[in-house]
């Protein structure tokens, strides 16, 4: 009996050490509620006092594995005949993202419901858990979330580019993706002679923008075109129409005045740089949808770095912390180092992160196979290699892009994406490579896409 009691009391004494290293496991996190993990942790230590020892390094092992996902915007497309018919992730040198593929679970996955509209808001929403069926309903109003832009009743948003036309044709939709300093003090001006008590310009990183209305809701049936969608297209017959496009028109004709002979163009003309000749308003959106947060769904804190407004926007609406790395851009500079060691740093505080690199998708919309195949290869070299050597046996990662971004039409589309999953508890499942063939060819298929957070954390 005697023995039973020192038995018992050494057990408390030994949970009472572990319980050290399990609270700096969940530690910066302090008192918030636990993980799923350590939920199970938890239970099991109190209902089964003999058991845990075993069990505890078990399931300490299983509480420490943490997860990544690494959405690189637009990588995947369609092979290119000047390129042999190889696509720019088959013609990219990609050794880390091979290895993973080789050794995880590679395939294909429906981001875009049949129907919905291959946006990278619709895609992420899928790629993040969540169901755009239930909860997209435009992208315009997650990017004025992503800043900070309130949208109450009555009123509406617009994505607003600045965008570059010449001869009457589409120059470039983000007039050589003008700085973000340029186009904030472009946007001012228009703010200035443009804005009233029913329509207000905000700014937001380099020529993407965002215009609000009020009370003329009827704005949201007009049928706009993205100007990323009509590259050298005359832009007569692309101009908002139908209902409410009278206002949304106006608005674009008047902006060209404002613009026409406005400092920053001067100079942007003097140093040879494409100037924004006028605002183009397309992506409408009414009030922002209701999503569950993230932790309340998946069980896990979960961190964000991206250079764009519209993952900043989904991060809000979903809990996760967005984090502010220095050197981030949604542009080829950049800086994929930074932006993987900040969120590599991030998982002692948080389960999982989400890394999002934009150069891809860009590349895409303005044709160049060259940069794309670089930013490929740049995000292989930097964020994956460092993924992968990490800590082998502790952390899933799921990599793939959001959508296809063909170089041939230089616009998204609602193909699958080919993803991998790797990590402990992933097998491989035959792919050689990272690439859309190889992703086809596993026979590997996922219908709904936002169950593959499920898949990557169960
Ligand atoms: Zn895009």
């Amino acid at each position: 009996m005697f023995g039973l009691y020192i038995y018992i009391f050494s057990l408390q004494i030994r949970h009472k050490q572990l319980a050290l290293p399990f609270t700096e496991l969940i530690g910066a996190r302090g008192l918030e509620p636990p993980t799923s993990a350590s939920r199970t942790l938890r239970a099991t230590n109190c209902a089964t006092p003999r058991l845990p020892m075993l069990l505890y390094d078990a399931l300490t092992i299983e509480a420490r594995v943490k997860y990544c996902v690494l959405i690189i915007d637009g990588a995947s497309g369609w092979p290119l005949a000047a390129h042999g018919g190889r696509t720019c992730l088959e013609l990219a040198h990609t050794p880390n993202m091979d290895a993973m593929a080789k050794a995880g679970a590679v395939g294909l996955l429906r981001t875009v419901p049949p129907g919905m509209e291959p946006s990278s808001a619709c895609a992420c929403m899928s790629v993040l858990g969540y169901d755009p069926q239930v909860y997209y309903q435009g992208r315009s109003a997650i990017e004025a979330r992503g800043m900070g832009v309130p949208i109450n009743k009555g009123e509406i948003v617009f994505r607003c580019n600045l965008v570059a036309v010449r001869n009457g044709r589409m120059w470039s939709y983000s007039c050589g993706h003008i700085s973000t300093g340029e186009g904030r003090a472009l946007i001012a001006s228009l703010n200035e002679k443009l804005g009233s008590d029913k329509v207000h310009f905000y700014p937001g990183v380099s020529y993407r923008h965002i215009c609000k209305i009020k009370g003329k809701e009827d704005a949201l049936l007009a049928s706009c075109t993205p100007p990323h969608d009509i590259p050298d297209k005359a832009i007569d017959e692309f101009l908002p129409k139908g209902p409410g496009s009278d206002l949304l028109r106006e608005l674009m004709a008047r902006s060209e005045l404002v613009l026409r002979d406005h400092p920053v163009n001067m100079e942007r003309g003097a140093r040879g740089d494409i100037p924004a000749t006028m605002v183009w308003l397309f992506w409408s959106s009414g009030k922002i949808p209701d999503m569950p947060a993230f932790k309340e769904v998946y069980g896990l804190d979960a961190a964000i770095t991206s250079g764009v407004d519209i993952m900043r926007g989904l991060a809000r609406m979903t809990g996760m912390r967005v984090m502010d790395i220095s050197g981030v851009t949604g542009g080829l500079d950049n800086d994929y180092v930074a932006q993987t060691i900040g969120a590599l740093e991030a998982l002692g505080e948080y389960d999982m992160v989400v890394i999002h690199v934009e150069a891809t998708d860009e590349s895409a919309h303005a044709g160049l196979v060259k940069d794309k195949i670089e930013a490929i290869q740049s995000v292989d070299k930097e964020v994956v290699s460092r993924l992968r050597s990490w800590n082998r046996d502790a952390l899933r990662v799921l990599i793939l892009p959001d959508h296809s971004t063909p170089i041939k039409i230089q616009t998204h589309v609602a193909d699958p994406v080919p993803f991998i999953l790797w990590g402990p508890g992933f097998t491989a499942s035959g792919a050689k490579r990272f690439t859309e063939a190889e992703a086809k060819g596993t026979g590997f298929f996922v219908e709904e896409g936002y169950s593959i957070m499920g898949r990557l954390i169960e």
